[in-house]
């Protein structure tokens, strides 16, 4: 993400970087109040929705990627909890009402300072209508699911291991990362 070029305390323009006394990292510090400006990861919440043996999918409206199929997830807004969020986009990308059910994977991606949080839910109500950032969402059975046409592997992978687990009734917890450009899911 760009740096800032004024500091979003007072306005100043002389921003320097450096590591601030008793600090571990290099930060944009103000010059002239003193403010240093944090950049910290931004967490994506989302769910599987599973009814009745059925996944629901979202189809992509926007970018990166429009037309590809994904879980329903978001940007956590502040003041929300993870599972506040994770509910809110899937409401808003498909129309669904879901319930958290429990939590699933935590996905680090660090060279862009993202870090995905997705819970296992279940379908509470489906609307007719849902937002603009998808252009499609459905309910699959496994295998009507458009594999090959999935927005991330790592999206792929957790949804491969949900179904599998579903089919033996119990369900792991995951971590993994793209650090080196693999997926990695530990059990
Ligand atoms: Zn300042």
């Amino acid at each position: 993400m760009p740096a800032p070029r004024y500091c979003s305390q007072c306005g100043g323009a002389d921003l320097q970087h450096g590591c601030p006394p008793g600090d571990t990292h290099s930060r944009l510090s103000c010059a002239t109040c003193g403010f240093v400006h944090y950049v910290n990861p931004k967490i994506i919440a989302g769910c599987i929705v599973e009814h009745e043996g059925r996944y629901l999918l979202s189809q992509r409206a926007i970018a990166p990627r429009p037309g590809t199929w994904t879980l329903p997830a978001g940007f956590m807004e502040a003041g929300e909890t993870t599972e506040q969020a994770a509910l809110r986009e899937v409401w808003e990308e498909t129309g669904v009402q879901a319930r958290i059910v429990a939590p699933y994977s935590i996905f680090s991606v660090p060279r862009i300072s993202e870090v995905y949080i997705v819970f296992r839910a279940a379908l509470v109500s489906m609307e007719d209508t849902w937002g603009s950032e998808s252009l499609d969402r459905r309910l699959f059975l496994p295998d009507d699911i458009p594999w090959d046409n999935i927005y991330y592997p790592a999206i792929r992978q957790i949804l491969e291991r949900y179904i599998h687990e579903r089919a033996a009734g119990v369900y792991g917890l995951y971590m993994g990362n793209d650090e080196d450009g693999q997926v990695h899911f530990v059990r």
